[in-house]
């Protein structure tokens, strides 16, 4: 721990409504649904059935599960998959290949998710949470504050939600699968940690108790909260770890993501590379190039020096352009200077590519979720 105490509220709310979402199939573990279904009267197999419909078939549509009796469906899925979700509108871009939509959960609380379709792999950009209390001052989910944490069933439902579109054609290109999963989307997935590693469980469970999806293709994006980090890389599930550094330095890094006073720089960089060195899985590391902020030639020279001082071959770069948020001054860095940075740290031996961006003109780029519906 370094620097002055921050007065950072990562866990309870500090606005909106609050509750529970109700207990769903998916917050369970296979065990556990075994244990729900026989509660509900019905064969312990049926479980395995309603997984099977849920992960491999994408649905919870009562009238699909034709391999259960009539009767027995219908009391199945009114008792163990209440509507946590409703879709209030989706908004696309690049022609129809990214889609955000925004979702409605059961307490009036909103959350975004970002569907990107690429030439060779399609990304859901999920949220975490409803708001976030990191109050990174770049970002607009930053500026809303924290509502609520989400339930594992919450965020998993905006995957199978991504996962059903694909497979049923709506996104332009033919039917496909989902591949890859970021949690990039509202909220720092690292505060809210027990919902989020249940849900990279069902991500990367085999069908029938999960999506059956690769680790690797599955990344946490973190402010840094070091502890958690470090967990993380212990839980035997070799995630893609995404590290926001946006500054090499304490002074600059504390003003724009204020828990740096917490965790600083270099804790974080000793992190990410202890979850290099357990896992194998090369960090990432993200930079929003801020103009006349973050973006200066001997900044990224430091950051080359200290990604280097821990090792070779553990890390590489993703800046990003700054994307716009409501009420902020900042803009994007210059081309050209975005080039320089690159060079700099391509020079230390740092791969490095700028992140493609998608989605800025319906705010459903890095760092512009805010759930905002009055347009
Ligand atoms: N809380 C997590 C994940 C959500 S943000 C985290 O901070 O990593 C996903 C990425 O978008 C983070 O790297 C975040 O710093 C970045 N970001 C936030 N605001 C941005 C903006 N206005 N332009 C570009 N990237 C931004």
């Amino acid at each position: 721990m370094t620097g002055t105490p921050v007065r950072l509220d990562l866990s309870s709310p500090s606005r909106g409504p609050r509750g529970k979402p109700p207990k769903h199939f998916v917050d369970l573990t296979p065990e556990q649904r075994v244990e729900a279904v026989t509660e509900l009267g019905e064969k312990p197999f049926r479980a395995k059935q309603l997984a099977t419909h849920y992960f491999t078939h994408l649905t919870n549509d009562p009238a699909l599960m034709t391999d259960l009796p009539k009767a027995t469906r219908d009391k199945l899925v009114e008792g163990l998959f209440p509507q946590l979700l409703t879709a209030h509108r989706t908004q696309t871009a690049d022609k129809g290949t990214t889609v955000k939509t925004l979702w409605h959960l059961f307490d009036g609380a909103k959350v975004e998710s970002v569907l990107m379709r690429y030439a060779n792999r399609t990304t859901l950009c999920v949220s975490s949470q409803a708001g976030c209390g990191l109050a990174c001052s770049f970002c607009a989910t930053g500026q809303l504050g924290l509502t609520r944490n989400l339930s594992t069933a919450e965020i998993v439902e905006q995957v199978r939600a991504a996962a059903r579109s694909l497979a049923d054609g709506e996104v332009p290109g033919g039917p496909t699968r989902l591949s890859n999963v970021v949690f990039m989307g509202m909220g720092e997935p690292l505060a809210n940690y027990k919902s989020v590693m249940e849900t990279v469980r069902r991500l990367v469970a085999p069908a029938p108790d999960g999506l059956g999806m690769s680790a690797r293709n599955v990344t946490v994006s973190t402010v840094g909260m070091v502890p958690a980090m470090d967990r993380l890389a212990k839980e035997g599930i070799p995630v893609t770890l995404a590290l926001s550094l946006h500054a090499p330095d304490d002074e600059l890094r504390s003003e724009l993501v204020p828990v740096n006073t917490r965790w600083s720089v270099d804790e974080a960089l000793d992190s990410a590379h202890r979850y290099f060195e357990v896992t194998g899985r090369r960090v990432s590391i993200e930079y929003a190039l801020i103009r006349d902020i973050n973006d200066h030639a001997w900044r990224a020279d430091l950051l080359g020096e200290k990604l280097n001082a821990r090792g070779r071959g553990w890390v590489h770069c993703n800046p990003i352009p700054l994307n716009p948020t409501p009420g902020s001054k900042w803009t994007a860095s210059d081309p050209r200077v975005e080039q320089e940075f690159m060079a700099r740290l391509r020079a230390h031996g740092i791969p490095t590519t700028i992140r493609d961006t998608r989605g800025s003109e319906i705010d459903g780029a890095c760092g512009q979720l805010a759930a905002e519906e009055d347009e």
